[in-house]
């Protein structure tokens, strides 16, 4: 299929034709190669010890294949900060063990079923597009490892393919249609009973691998189809904080002098305060006179530059893995750090069922545990941040788990966990509603809650999959 180029406005043009595009020298280390044939720089060779390399190199080309599941990749900034940190290692480094059990879904929450183009999610009011299949540096825990690992999935209708891209043209067609069938219809979409598109999330992958043109084409096409925000997902400061430079800081305030009416929430992802403080030799966070950790330099210059710019709203969200973060002291100086700066505490995740997720994921109910000790002694602000669930349905809080029983209700001799539903998708009917189920302390997911619900009004042990529905638009951007 050939497509048709999307033709910017004269308004779009506004913002494009000054954008400028440097060229990054991430030094990135691509593949378990450069550390297997000693191609790799003299001191990042050690990165793996030879020990490591072996027992990976023997798992290549079978079913337990460490790179097959999800491909290595560092930069050189983060591989300095991983050098003194086991959490940052075992947060890049590829493990024996990450293929030991390959349970777990290929298309996590099957996420498909909301894609009613190729490339966009379309669940909630938000819709999230996909717009590049890889970042400068690869999480192994990553839950976009069947995109990153570009993974044949299998859809609602049976077919297998690999996730595709988002397209501009595509995109903006299916937003403009959307939002004119559900303001024909008072509010509603007619059919699926979805409001407004209102906001888009730029997500992959890592759309600040992308350069400034291609952004800055996103952001314009998606302000001119009416978008009222725009979200980018990042996990770029952590690993290559250089790339907020004054180029990609000109695009941003020029988008913004051209397009003032559209919101931009930029979503970054810290996992642990390794990634943005400064350490002495012993490993301890360096103070300064004032008591305050000092922050590595180039993050904070990141930081500073994006929070300075008021009409960006910066919040950091996170999953909690083991050996990387579920750590209750490590998130207390996390989250007070990020508010200190101006950076919100938005969510903490529990790992999602991604394929061998068993090898990450901490139970749901130490990840509670974990959150909440290490909210003790926060201050409200400091402690906005939810531990959320991605359910099916939608986003869910693990709200409160109680280690005491519940008398006169059966079940909960032990206790119970309570999930409320945060979000939930077409006209978000459950939204608020709550599930109690007993507890069960090795919980990793919801199926092993199966057996225990003992109230469920929010459906998440009752639902069916929704039906995929069909564009309801004319793609007269695409000729066959
Ligand atoms: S930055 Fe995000 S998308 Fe990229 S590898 Fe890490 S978790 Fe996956």
């Amino acid at each position: 299929m050939s497509r048709t180029k999307y033709q910017p406005t004269k308004r779009e043009r506004l913002v494009l034709d000054m954008v400028e595009n440097p060229r990054y020298d991430r030094q990135i280390i691509n593949g378990l190669d450069p550390f297997i044939n000693g191609t790799a720089p003299d001191d990042m060779r050690g990165f793996y010890t030879p020990q490591e390399t072996t027992q990976l190199v023997n798992l290549r080309g079978t079913e337990r294949d460490i790179e097959a599941r999800m491909p290595v990749k560092i930069t050189r900034h983060f591989f300095e900060l991983a050098k003194s940190s086991t959490a940052l290692q075992k947060l890049v480094k590829a493990s024996p063990d990450e293929t030991l059990n390959l349970e777990g879904a290929e298309d996590p929450g099957n996420q498909m079923d909301y894609s009613p183009v190729e490339g966009l999610i379309h669940k909630y009011e938000m819709g999230l597009l996909y717009v590049i299949s890889t970042c400068s540096s690869h999480c192994r825990f990553c839950y976009r490892e069947e995109l990153i690992a570009r993974k044949e999935v299998e859809r609602y209708d049976g077919t297998v393919e690999k996730k595709g891209l988002a397209q501009v043209a595509e995109v903006c067609e299916y937003i403009r249609a959307h939002n004119l069938a559900v303001e024909a219809n008072g509010g509603r979409h007619p059919e699926t009973g979805r409001e407004k598109l209102r906001e888009i999330l730029l997500s992959g992958g890592d759309p600040m691998v992308l350069p400034n043109n291609k952004l800055a084409a996103w952001f314009a096409a998606l302000a001119e189809s009416g978008v009222e925000a725009i979200r980018l997902g990042t996990k770029e400061m952590a690993f290559y904080p250089d790339r907020f430079d004054d180029a990609f800081l000109a695009m941003m305030d020029r988008f913004h002098e051209v397009y003032p009416e559209v919101g931009f929430r930029l979503m970054v992802h810290f996992n642990h305060p390794d990634e943005i403080l400064s350490k002495d030799l012993s490993g301890g966070y360096i103070s300064d006179e004032a008591g305050f950790y000092q922050w590595n330099p180039r993050a904070r210059r990141a930081v500073d530059a994006v929070v300075s710019r008021g009409w960006i709203s910066v919040e950091n969200q996170s999953p909690i893995i083991r050996g990387v973060n579920d750590d209750s002291d490590a998130l207390r100086i996390l989250q007070r750090t990020l508010k200190r700066v101006g950076i919100e505490n938005h969510y903490f995740f529990c790992g999602r069922d991604i394929v061998a997720y068993r090898a990450f994921n901490v139970p749901i109910e130490t990840a509670w545990h974990t959150l909440n000790d290490s909210q003790r002694g926060l201050s409200g602000v400091e402690a906005h941040a939810r531990l959320s669930i991605t359910h099916y349905k939608g986003k869910t809080e693990v709200a409160a788990v109680s280690d005491q029983p519940v008398a006169g209700l059966p079940g909960a001799e032990n206790g119970v966990v309570v999930f409320k539903l945060l979000r939930s998708a077409a006209d978000a009917p459950d939204r608020g509603k709550m599930c109690i189920v007993g507890r069960n302390p090795e919980a990793l997911w919801f199926d092993d809650y199966e057996d225990r619900v003992l109230f469920d009004e929010a459906g998440l042990f009752d639902y069916r999959r929704v039906k995929p529905v069909a564009a309801d638009f004319e793609l007269t951007a695409l000729s066959a």
